[in-house]
């Protein structure tokens, strides 16, 4: 496994993630950083959280030929991206130039615009190609026990965050993680529930101290 150094850019089983930042709104108790200091062996605890487009995009650069026999690419880290919304732009317009043929997809807690108070889905119009929003629970109640956010009313923002992505027309995914000990995932629910949001749906196995 290669490292690098601050670990902005990342590699699983061969595909490109990016790292962004450390900081997040949740604090969900199946969150991969509560478990393992690293990912497959990079470590994606950052030094500081103030880091530039230039270095992201320096470190792709770093990573080009590799990234090039790649499909996807993956805003997904030991963090929140969109809390870095002005980031993810920059290094999204930098990659849709650079390589075009490569999709872009985040990985999100779909509380970006609660944090931003404002609608930033169409800013993402045209650069993410797909988004997956932790949809993760079949009701509020439920969601404040496994998610732990520190924003107001998130399961509200996360489901109008999933509708706003699906009216911008981006592919939209709504996730949750189940078989969490102790947390009762109502799996079916969670599907109806992503269904009249307009969103597809993936529920995925939790996977005990990693992936
Ligand atoms: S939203 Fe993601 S990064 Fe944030 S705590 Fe949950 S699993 Fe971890």
């Amino acid at each position: 496994m290669q490292t690098i150094e601050k670990n902005l850019l990342y590699f699983l089983d061969n595909k490109p993630y990016i790292n962004i930042t450390n900081a997040c709104s949740n604090s969900c108790v199946f969150c991969i950083r509560e478990q393992k200091q690293d990912v497959q062996g990079a470590n994606l605890w950052l030094d500081k959280d103030e880091i530039s487009t230039q270095e992201v995009i320096s470190q792709i650069e770093q990573n080009k030929e590799k990234i090039e026999t790649s499909s996807e690419i993956v805003f997904c880290g030991y963090g929140e991206p969109l809390i870095k919304l002005d980031e993810v732009i920059e290094v999204s317009k930098y990659l849709k130039q650079n390589f075009p043929n490569l999709k872009i997809r985040i990985n999100t807690n779909g509380h970006a615009n609660a944090i931003f108070k404002k609608n930033i889905v169409p800013e993402l119009k045209g650069l993410v190609d797909y988004i997956s929003i932790s949809l993760n629970a079949q009701n509020e109640e439920m969601y404040n026990k496994i998610s732990r956010p520190k924003i107001k009313n998130a399961y509200e923002e996360v489901k109008r965050f999933i509708r706003a992505c699906v009216e911008e027309k981006i592919d939209t995914t709504a996730s949750v993680v189940y078989n969490v000990p102790d947390y009762d995932i109502d799996v079916e629910r969670c599907q109806v529930i992503a269904k009249s949001l307009g969103a597809k749906f993936r529920a995925r196995d939790f996977i005990p101290n990693g992936y």
